[in-house]
């Protein structure tokens, strides 16, 4: 093996100077993150347990005694805290010795018991914060681009090999083992999520994990699936037929195409996500098929297979160059079926870079 590049290093110095100019602005002299995925960004280390304390000066990882060597080893530019008592006592303890005057936390994610145990122990003022590590994982370093293109790369070979598969009398759950399978072997780390192998009538449901159900004659199959290589996700999609496609499953699958198609031409930076939304929805309105356009076009894809930013009516912020998003538009009819095309993205200055590269046809078997 070679010596990794230092420009794919991931660049912990930049991550949290940005977040420390953020907190500089609503003046918290610490931050608390307990989001998994941020404290990973942050600090590399993706042991199970254990929160970060991002003050002005110091950043401090607290773990229990399973994982303090790993944290040593996975955070060198950390101090490393051990916990001993619950959170809120670490935490107090910290706040205290540090001579922090007021502690911003994950508003999203910290529960009711643990705000109140915090808030009975810690003296200085508690200050809900929303998406501010997300906000600065959403532009992606070319260091995360690069493991991003490689499990894009990995899905994209799995779909090849399990496209062999398919044919009718084979279990949903199968061609999901399957898919795990080859993507664990050829180098993937664990699936992103759970996958969606679903056939028939199930294929007109959005989240129709895999199920015992058998693949027929006549029938649309969708997959969608991806894999985490160096903890970050890719997620693709796509729609298959068991045998001879009839005419209206050729239009349904012509659409979604060319919505897709539609919202990848006017993907670029300094465009916002409900506009991008709105250029595939367009296509499916002619059709009279808005309404069967029931789920948001896209989302950002990282250490999280759902992330920040939006790609839907609700996406108002503007999308920035480095930003890696999927275009998934679907068209669903219940009790029937659907498809649904979805391909990872990443956003430039001039337009977009299409990150999923296999054949967006509807091959029949
Ligand atoms: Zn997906
Ligand atoms: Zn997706």
């Amino acid at each position: 093996m070679g010596e990794t590049p230092s420009n794919i290093l991931p660049d912990y110095s930049r991550r949290l100077k940005k977040l420390r100019q953020e907190l500089k602005k609503q003046d918290i002299d610490v931050f608390l993150i307990t989001v998994p995925a941020n404290r990973f960004y942050l600090s590399g280390f993706d042991g199970s347990a254990g929160f970060l304390m991002v003050g002005k000066y110091k950043a401090i990882l607290v773990t229990d005694f399973r994982y303090l060597e790993q944290a040593e080893e996975q955070s060198s530019h950390l101090e490393i805290h051990p916990m001993k008592n619950h959170i809120s006592e670490t935490v107090a303890f910290l706040v205290n010795r540090e001579g922090w005057s007021s502690l911003g936390f994950e508003g999203e994610h910290i529960s009711y018991y643990n705000y109140k145990w915090l808030a009975e122990r810690v003296k200085v003022p508690l200050i809900p914060l929303r998406q501010k590590v997300e906000k600065i994982r959403a532009i992606k370093e070319s260091g995360e681009l690069h493991l991003i293109k490689q499990a894009a790369g990995l899905t994209d070979k799995a779909f090849k090999i399990i496209c062999s598969q398919v044919r009718p009398g084979i279990k949903e759950k199968d061609l999901a083992a399957e898919l795990e399978h080859i993507l664990k072997k050829s180098g993937g780390e664990k699936p992103a999520f759970q996958y969606i192998v679903a056939s028939g009538p199930r294929s007109a449901r959005p989240h129709g994990v895999a199920s015992d159900k058998k693949l027929a004659e006549g029938e649309f199959v969708i997959f969608d699936f991806g894999v985490t290589v160096g903890g970050y996700a890719s997620d693709m999609s796509r729609t298959l037929f068991v045998g001879k496609p009839a005419e209206k499953h050729l239009e349904i699958w012509k659409v979604v195409m060319e919505a897709q198609q539609a919202a990848i031409n006017i993907l670029r930076a300094g465009v916002n996500g409900a506009k991008v939304d709105a250029a595939a929805r367009k296509v499916m309105g002619k059709k009279g098929w808005s309404e069967n356009f029931g789920h948001g076009l896209g989302h950002g894809v990282g250490i999280e297979p759902h992330e920040a930013p939006l790609l839907s009516p609700k996406g108002k912020e503007k999308l920035v160059s480095g930003m890696v998003v999927t275009v998934e538009p679907g068209i669903y009819f219940k009790g029937w079926g659907g498809v649904r095309i979805e391909d990872m993205v990443l956003v430039t200055d001039d337009g977009c870079e299409v990150l999923t590269h296999s054949a967006r046809e509807m091959i029949p078997f």
